[in-house]
């Protein structure tokens, strides 16, 4: 609920004069120890003004309080465009970038989970033997000692060591002299005594049979104890931690008992490692699993790529490298081998029993070692780099630790199983975990941060995610609400945390969670500012800024500032418009039915997916949805994307993907419009990837100035040598790496961040220079080169899918995953012809106010009036419930998920009782209506 601010001036962080990018000359504030949400259509200044003029101004006074080196550049760095700010804190980004760079970094390393658990397992850690299951433990003195005292008082014993066998009259000689020096006197063989001292009284001893060093004689009682740990210590230290100790009357006990310092089986005599931290880390070279680094998988012979199609008999060829002449002399050797074992040659090879399998296998690896001897020959090697893969490291099971590692248990779990559990599960195991006293009392601390951090990652969402899967696969929102579990698990105070749509990625169902999650942030003592459009989180802040009431040049304003409340009130807010029903994202009036072209997907089973078939209309608006990690991805992009590219191509799909049928008049092409960036460079920008950027250059080129000039077409690129800036090779900012702290990108002192040379800067084409030109908004562009048709025409595509507001020359670098989303779907709504194309788009309303969504529903309407079919992946109910064909997947995600749940239109699966997505759909098709 909203909380009155008593005195902003003290309470809050106040910013007057806010001129960032579109930003006009504004003044707001933002309560500490509240949440707050910044909205307002897309380009009309969110991320300015909290990325841009919040989090920056934050960031430079944390510079400013560090070391000299870091303020060096300060000066450089550029100063938000701002009169004054108040009450900034420390602030901290979230951002949706997935930024892992380690191939070894997971979700359990990179949330601070596996060190706790490395911790417990080093503190608390049962050492199993790997032969006998029986607990491995080291015998100390005082252990030793108990034993002994706790037998009947009275009994006698002999404290002893063992001494090797020994062969010949020689090594007797030296093996006696050297005990003797060291001072020991006698031997025991078969309970009797002999003192060496007299020669003659050894020749009964045989040296080939278990002979003993006598250490000391006792009988047990209360008095002897420390006699005995004297004797027992030396034993330990004259025989490498080793002690036998006999009763001497055997009627007293079983005779012999062997008592070991060293932490190995005492059955199997297998030695074993200490547990202790490093030796759990797979990024410790001491952990890690010697044959495969650490990485867990091996390149080795894939024999997924030797035998792609397990339905083909081996005589049809199922063996894909014996179908090849040159060495299909191999396929009949085995055809002749085959008859005397029985290997049926003409049954598909799934169906041959485990005893023909392992003779094929024998085969195909003896093949491949003779082939291995033939390296040195080029084409060896290249047809041998066909048939490998990565595959799972054979000797820790892609586990990535060493054995020593995986034979400590905490309640009958290795640490590699733990890894293997998603945090779900691992969260129900670690508050089960049954542990002694002992261990409870050791490991209690570190218990309750493993058990905190693992809530909290369940809280964001992410219950479905294994601890050991690795960063780099991981989606922008998940890799973003990691880094809010990361935080909260850091517990830190009185910092401003600045959030980038943290509802991405989310199903409707876990935005609850979120939401609360958000708030216990704020409950430690922090100010939360969220850049957001979905409606749940808008109405649970505390506090909201509109941004508007346009994009760009027609935004930069605050429209509203306030509570809920008085936004559902307000009538100058969109936002509002569209929170208190006023205005909505309206219903089709009328759904495509599916038709009889359609694509089926035939054992999707990559991941979690329950080798599914799936029935895809053509021609139509399908949505997939699901709760997240149910499988949407997996399906859309591990599976479809690459069956249809195979089915296109003629070629054998990856395994697991599935296969695809249709007819191929209905289907030419497959176009995956994702968010990953337009390019990698600052010299990037939408104006070059509309390639737009040709036909501005020669207008260019063609003026009379640059043609006295001797300026060609090329000298107004950025990306080559002539009219660019050389300093920044055209980027106009340089970037300097910063010790600690992220890199700082500064404007190049050469050019002051025009990018080109001042004689090129000196052409204008109607009183604007390229520099000019490059800074205009699409919408600005297209009334200034209205009369050129070649331009207008491809920029236009940039207003229709709602980026009127950008500029032409705005860095790749700079723009979000669902802008670059959205400048492809404009490129391909400028090409000639869309017809029988699939185009597949992950949450396009990533970044979309609901007023932006129209637009980019008429967008999808465009494409398949062209002819094409459009299947989405998204949980933005408005489009949801805009799809002609709902395909949801679940009930749950990961290994809880990876069914299709329910399918049909949205009206039918708002019926489906097991649809979590009917669920919630329901309401807001009823409200629409
Ligand atoms: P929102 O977050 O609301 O979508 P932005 O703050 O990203 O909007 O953009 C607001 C305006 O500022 C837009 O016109 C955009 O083109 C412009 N803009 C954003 N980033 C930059 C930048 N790095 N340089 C120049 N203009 C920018
Ligand atoms: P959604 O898109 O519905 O959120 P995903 O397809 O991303 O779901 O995930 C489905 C399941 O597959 C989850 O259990 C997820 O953890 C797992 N998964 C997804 N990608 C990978 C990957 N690259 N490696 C291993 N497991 C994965
Ligand atoms: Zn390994
Ligand atoms: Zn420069």
């Amino acid at each position: 609920m909203a909380r009155a601010l008593k005195s902003p001036e003290q309470q809050s962080i106040v910013v007057r004069g806010a001129r960032v990018h579109n930003l006009k000359n504004i003044d707001f504030e933002i309560p500490h120890n509240a949440l707050t949400v910044v909205t307002g259509v897309s380009g009309s200044g969110k991320s300015s003004l909290a990325f841009d003029t919040v989090y920056a101004e934050g960031q430079r006074r944390y510079i400013e309080s560090l070391s000299a080196y870091a303020r060096q550049f300060l000066e450089r760095i550029e100063k938000p465009d701002i009169d004054e700010a108040i009450g900034i804190a420390p602030a901290i980004s979230i951002r949706q970038r997935n930024t892992t760079r380690t191939p070894r970094s997971t979700v359990g390393t990179s949330t601070e989970v596996n060190d706790y658990i490395r911790l417990l397992f080093a503190r608390a850690g049962v050492t199993i033997c790997r032969d006998c299951s029986t607990p491995v433990e080291r015998d100390t003195v005082d252990q030793v000692a108990d034993t002994v005292m706790s037998w009947p008082d009275g009994a006698r014993i002999y404290v002893l060591f063992p001494i090797p066998r020994l062969e010949t009259e020689s090594e007797v000689a030296d093996c006696l002299g050297n005990l003797k020096r060291r001072g020991f006197g006698k031997l025991l063989q078969d309970g009797n005594t002999y003192a060496y001292s007299r020669p003659d009284s050894l020749i009964d001893v045989d040296f080939n049979r278990p002979t003993y060093v006598l250490v000391d004689r006792l009988r047990v009682d209360a008095e002897i104890r420390q006699r005995l740990i004297d004797s027992i210590e030396i034993c330990f230290h004259e025989n490498e931690g080793e002690v036998v100790i006999q009763i001497a009357d055997p009627a007293e006990g079983e005779g012999l008992y062997r008592f070991n310092e060293r932490f190995e089986c005492k059955k199997c005599g297998i030695r074993y490692e200490d547990p202790e931290p490093r030796l759990f880390s797979f990024n410790n070279p001491y952990g890690a699993c010697a044959r495969c680094q650490g990485f867990g998988n091996t390149i080795d012979l894939d024999m997924n790529l030797v035998i792609p199609d397990r339905g083909k008999s081996l005589a049809q060829g199922a063996v894909e490298p014996w179908s090849k002449p040159r060495y299909r002399r191999y396929l009949n050797e085995l055809k002749k081998k085959s008859d005397a074992r029985s290997v049926p040659l003409d049954v598909p090879y799934r169906n041959l029993n485990p005893d023909q399998l392992s003779f094929v296998d024998e085969h195909i690896r003896a093949f491949f070692r003779y082939l291995e001897a033939k390296k040195y020959k080029l084409h060896v090697r290249v047809f041998l780099s066909r048939y490998r893969g990565y595959t799972v490291c054979p000797e820790c099971g892609g586990s990535r630790l060493r054995q020593e590692a995986r034979d400590i248990f905490i309640d009958g779990k290795n640490i590699a199983e733990i890894s293997r559990m998603s945090t779900a599960e691992a969260a129900q195991f670690f508050e089960d975990v049954k542990l002694t006293p002992l261990q409870s009392e050791i490991a209690a601390r570190v218990l309750s941060e493993i058990r905190t951090r693992l809530k909290f990652l369940n809280d964001v969402g992410l219950q479905y995610l294994t601890l050991d899967r690795l960063s780099s696969t991981l989606s922008g929102g998940e890799a973003q609400r990691i880094q809010l579990a990361t935080s909260l698990g850091s517990s830190l105070v009185g910092a401003l945390y600045v959030l980038d749509e943290p509802s991405i990625g989310l199903h409707p169902r876990d935005g609850a969670r979120l939401i609360e999650i958000l708030g216990r942030l704020r409950q430690l003592g922090n100010t939360v500012l969220l850049v957001e459009h979905d409606a749940e989180m808008i109405c649970s802040a505390d506090w909201i800024l509109d941004l508007g009431p346009g994009a760009g040049e027609h935004g930069g304003q605050v429209v509203f500032e306030g509570s809920l409340e008085d936004l559902l009130r307000t009538t100058s807010s969109l936002t509002g418009k569209y929170l208190n029903g006023e205005l909505k994202v309206p219903i089709p009036r009328q759904r495509r039915k599916p038709g009889k072209q359609r694509l089926i997907l035939r054992g999707a089973s990559k991941h979690n997916l329950r080798n599914l078939d799936i029935d895809i209309p053509l021609g139509i608006m399908t949505c997939v949805t699901g709760v997240s990690g149910s499988g949407k991805s997996t399906l859309v992009h591990n599976c479809l994307y690459e069956a249809v590219r195979a089915y296109l191509q003629g070629t054998e799909p990856e395994s697991g993907s599935g296969q695809v049928e249709t007819n191929p008049k209905w289907l030419n092409d497959v176009v995956l419009v994702d968010q990953s960036p337009i390019g990698r460079t600052p010299r990037s920008n939408p104006v070059t990837y509309m390639k737009a950027f040709d036909q501005v250059r020669d207008l260019f080129a063609s003026t009379r100035e640059a043609q006295a000039a001797g300026y060609s077409a090329g000298s107004f690129s950025f990306n080559i040598p002539g009219g660019r800036c050389e300093t920044c090779q055209g980027d106009g900012t340089v970037t300097v790496e910063m010790q600690f702290l992220a890199d700082v990108e500064l404007i190049c002192e050469e050019c002051k961040g025009m990018r080109y040379k001042s004689g090129v800067l000196n052409v204008l084409y109607r009183g604007k220079n390229i520099y000019n030109v490059l800074g205009l908004t699409v919408r600005e562009a297209l009334s200034f080169f209205s009369s050129v048709g070649r331009v207008t025409k491809k920029l236009t595509m940039l207003e229709e899918v709602g980026l009127g507001y950008l500029r032409l020359g705005q860095a790749a670098t700079t723009l979000s995953g669902g802008e670059a989303q959205r400048i492809k779907l404009a490129s391909y709504l400028a090409r000639e012809t869309s017809n029988k194309t699939l185009f597949i788009f992950d949450e396009p309303t990533t970044g979309l106010h609901f007023d932006d969504i129209n637009k980019l529903l008429a967008a999808f309407q465009r494409l398949i009036r062209a002819g094409a079919t459009v299947l989405i992946i998204e949980h933005n109910l408005d489009v949801v419930k805009s799809a002609d064909w709902i395909i949801d997947l679940g009930p749950e995600g990961g290994d809880g998920g990876g069914r299709v749940v329910a399918i049909g239109t949205p009206e039918e699966i708002v019926r489906k009782r097991r649809s979590i997505t009917g669920r919630y759909l329901k309401p807001v098709l009823a409200r629409s209506e």
